[in-house]
């Protein structure tokens, strides 16, 4: 159907929609089911099997798959009909391909379910009311209304319009936005780009309002019919995940020379080239950390999901990341630190101060209840909090209102132009122009006289007892101006009207809980100056070290000076959403790494420079919210120092894994590596050393990824924009520690070799225990990842730590004991029942790197203590940044 050839009626007409109730619940249903959702179908997933085989393309897999191919054909070679070594390697090869793919599988619902929770919603009236419903549920007929910033979610056409202006770049490919009219009729076999009368889904409004009837949705839109726009997206990878691949890659190669080296110098030494081969292999097996790329994503998945039960709702998962290391958090006041609840609490007329109940308060009410886009439903009004608060403290309602002085006319309000203005008809039939907005802005389209003076001075006032002030103006004009920006001229300022907006709760202590992480909090405000700083200096955010600068004094700044003097401010006041883009860059240009909030479309190009964008869920519109990537779902300051804290906690959790991990993985290597170079037979065999890498690894590391954050994690500074993960000695620690485990193994090895092996040619006693030694140190090794936990006061924290890290550690300690007790399964290691006194030599050697742990931590506590005390004096002598 040609929708923008015919009127408004006829479209209603054909739909059978109802312009004044809206479709009934019971009509938009059996739509609903006939027609489907208001969804696009995503292309079909490959299926599980390709998804299966996908998981042997890892770099690190296909070593695996050739270790088994070798050590096959090498049994084969031998004639010794021993294969099971190659199906050993297969089976574990093949269990890990398969958590590799449930974890993919977890990770994708995870991904999917953020993508729900953050999907689009639509104002739409129904039965008579006005419903905020998911934009999925609408169907053709539906009445919606929409406003900028909103996305348009489906095919609508216009029935009434304001200013409206439409980005349609997903469609046509241009960028700029394009005017759009409801009165228009377009000709039939009008292009796509010019239907002014049209919205389409997947555009974007940028200004202006209107309400318009649905015609398509899903797949009949014009989006749904441009397929090869639906590529399923793939979460994407975070710098850390990126960075550990290319380790992995390098850790590969490196070790595959290695093993070319050993290979040479082996047959040089007149070793068999398979025996050569073996151990080759098993040292390239030690070497790469195969298990970390998976439990990266499994602890940034739950991460991800602890941060959603917690309101933060991250749209990109490298967003996870930077949050950990924020070190400005800029926010805007109204509605993130404070409530958003106003309540209109005084009145100042030009008659004087007015009560509220006055007649003179009344009137100034009753314009700015005329001037004002929210709705009434039962006894309450719903729309932007500023303007249910005036009217709600209007005593007329405002449908009487609006019925005696119909509105012909609107000027939006925008966070820019900080005003808005209507123009209605009066029953004379002349006009009424009424303008509300920030006084100081008002007062400046207003005519002088001794009143515009009273009122600055009366605003400032105000403002600086914590209230919004919002001033109202008007004009009676015969005839309307040509040009609709004169209609914001020659006003006469009526009346200030107060309202408190309380802070939210929380906040404060949020506030304080940035400042001791290292982290700035910063009040980012379309608000008054006076306003905004006494509300910042009752949360702590504006202190006797800091000011406050405005839109203004930032105009009159070039971009330079800006940088240079960035830390003397923590509240920008009467800003622009175009300032706060100017505000990142200088704090980026010191070094900062900056989360910004934003709700409105003028917020996005802030929300996309900042290295966290952070989108209102309740107020923000969906062009700031396609621009973030974080959202809060309460709209909430607290929410944002949470998710850094969670931030912070799962980097932690990250490097602790990748410190276990990689020392062990050095361990392993020692051990063959240097007993290779002792000369003595190889101490572990390939499967050995698959089994420690593949399984008893893999369980603590888990454990240790999904750790309970540090108690003083919020108490530490920022990490640096770009440092390592190695950062902070952990390359050294882990070296360190490697070389302890793999000379642990080696002395288990020698022992056992020595004293107790009857054939030392083929050291089964030794390799048994240098196999166990390894394993269990490993073990022992992971409780000393929980360096802090000890001196917290979070002993719920530890006791949780204590059950899933003890668990992990007492089903490995099982699974290796197994292995040795059990002896068809120690057949298969090729190992052996070990006696009293050999367990309780591999016992002593394997808690020894616990010990070692505790007698550093002991050190290092009392290193720190000493900095501390150091940094107290330091810190009362340093001057303020
Ligand atoms: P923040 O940027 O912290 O959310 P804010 O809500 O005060 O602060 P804006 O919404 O940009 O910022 O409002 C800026 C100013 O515009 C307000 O201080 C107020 O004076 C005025 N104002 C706000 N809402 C309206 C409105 N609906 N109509 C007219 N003027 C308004």
């Amino acid at each position: 159907m040609d929708w923008e050839t015919l009127n408004s009626t006829e479209c209603v007409n054909i739909l059978n929609a109802d312009t004044r109730r809206g479709l009934s619940d019971r009509e938009a249903q059996k739509r609903l089911k006939k027609n489907g959702k208001n969804e696009l179908i995503p292309p079909k997933k490959k299926n599980l099997l390709l998804r299966f085989l996908s998981q042997f393309s890892d770099f690190m897999v296909i070593i695996l798959l050739i270790a088994a191919a070798i050590s096959f054909v090498t049994s084969y070679l031998q004639q010794d009909a021993d294969y099971i070594d190659s199906i050993i390697i297969l089976v574990i090869v093949v269990l890990n391909a398969f958590i590799g793919l449930v974890q993919e599988s977890r990770a994708e619902k995870a991904i999917e379910a953020l993508k729900k929770m953050s999907s689009p919603h639509a104002c739409v009236l129904r039965g008579g009311k006005l419903r905020n419903i998911p934009a999925s549920d609408l169907v053709t007929g539906d009445l919606v209304q929409l406003k900028s910033g909103d996305m348009v979610p489906a095919d609508i056409r216009l029935l009434e319009s304001h200013d409206l202006r439409c980005e349609e770049s997903a469609l046509t490919g241009e960028s700029l936005p394009v005017e759009k009219n409801a009165a228009q009729r377009c000709p039939a076999g009008t292009a796509l780009g010019d239907r002014k009368n049209m919205l389409f889904s997947s555009s974007v409004l940028t200004a202006g309002n209107g309400t318009g009837v649905v015609v398509a949705t899903g797949m009949d839109t014009q989006v749904g019919k441009i397929a090869g726009m639906l590529s399923a997206q793939e979460a994407p990878k975070t710098p850390l995940q990126l960075k550990l691949a290319q380790t992995g890659r390098w850790l590969g190669l490196g070790a595959l020379a290695i093993c070319a080296v050993i290979f040479v110098m082996g047959l040089l030494q007149r070793v068999l080239p398979l025996d050569m081969f073996l151990i080759s292999i098993s040292l390239a097996v030690a070497a790469i950390p195969e298990g970390l790329p998976a439990v990266v994503t499994i602890v940034l998945a739950a991460g991800v999901k602890r941060m959603a039960a917690k309101k933060g709702i991250v749209r990109h998962m490298p967003a996870v990341e930077t949050l950990g290391s924020a070190s400005v958090i800029c926010s805007d006041k109204t509605g993130t630190l404070t409530q958003n609840r106003m309540t209109v609490t005084e009145l100042w007329t030009a008659s004087g101060t007015a009560g509220i109940s006055s007649a003179d308060g009344q009137r100034v009410l009753a314009l700015s209840a005329l001037c004002n886009n929210s709705t009434q439903q039962n006894g309450h009004y719903l729309g932007e909090p500023t303007e249910t608060a005036l009217a709600e403290a209007c005593r007329t309602d405002k449908s009487e209102l609006d019925r005696q002085y119909p509105r012909v006319m609107e000027i939006a309000f925008s966070s820019s132009r900080k005003m808005m203005t209507t123009v209605h008809r009066l029953p004379d039939g002349r006009f009424r122009i009424i303008s509300k907005g920030a006084p100081d802005v008002l007062l400046g389209r207003c005519q002088h006289t001794g009143v515009t003076a009273q009122a600055a001075r009366k605003n400032e006032e105000m403002a600086r007892r914590a209230l919004r002030v919002i001033g109202v103006a008007v004009r009676d004009v015969a005839n309307l101006p040509p040009r609709r920006e004169d209609c914001e001229q020659g006003l006469s300022l009526l009346g200030l009207v107060g309202m408190i907006d309380p802070p939210r709760p929380g906040v404060k202590e949020a506030v304080e809980t940035c400042k001791q992480a290292g982290i700035r909090p910063v009040m980012i405000t379309g608000d008054h100056q006076a306003t905004a700083s006494a509300i910042a200096g009752e949360l702590g955010i504006l202190t006797e070290r800091s000011a406050a600068i405005t839109g203004k004094e930032l105009d009159a700044l070039p971009q330079q000076e800006l940088e240079k003097r960035i830390y003397d401010y923590t509240v920008f006041a009467r800003v622009s959403p175009e300032h706060k883009v100017r505000i990142v860059k200088a704090f980026q240009a010191r070094g900062e790494v900056v989360a910004m909030t934003g709700d409105g479309v003028n917020d996005a190009p802030a929300l996309k420079s900042a290295d966290i964008g952070c989108a209102m869920g309740r107020g923000g519109t969906d062009v700031a919210k396609e621009a973030a990537d974080l959202i809060l779902a309460d709209d909430n300051f607290t929410t944002i120092v949470a998710a850094v804290k969670e931030g912070r906690g799962i980097y932690d959790n990250i490097k602790k894994t990748i410190h276990f991990l990689l020392s062990c993985n050095i361990g392993e290597i020692l051990t063959v590596f240097v007993g290779f170079l002792l000369g003595l037979p190889t101490p572990l065999l390939a499967i050995q050393l698959l089994w420690v890498n593949l399984v008893t690894d893999s369980l603590p590391a888990l454990a240790l990824g999904v750790e309970p954050i540090e108690w003083d994690i919020m108490k530490r500074s920022p990490a640096k924009k770009g440092e390592s993960v190695f950062a902070g000695g952990m390359g050294y620690s882990i070296l360190v520690e490697g070389c302890l485990i793999g000379s642990l193994s080696l002395l288990a090895f020698t022992i056992g070799r020595l004293f107790f092996d009857t054939a030392p040619a083929n050291p089964i006693v030794g390799r048994t225990m240098a196999f166990a030694v390894l394993s269990l140190a490993q073990v022992a090794h992971t409780f000393n990842m929980r360096s802090r936990g000890r001196e917290g006061k979070a002993a719920e924290s530890r006791a949780t730590r204590r059950s899933r890290l003890g668990a992990a550690a007492a089903i490995c300690i099982a699974l290796q004991s197994m292995v040795i007790i059990f002896p068809p399964l120690a057949a298969i290691f090729k190992v052996m029942p070990l006696s009293f006194g050999q367990w309780a030599i591999v016992a002593g050697l394997s808690l020894l790197p616990l010990l070692l742990g505790e007698v550093e931590r002991r050190w290092n506590r009392r290193k720190r203590v000493d900095s501390v005390k150091q940094q107290a004096r330091w810190q009362r002598y340093k001057k303020p940044r």
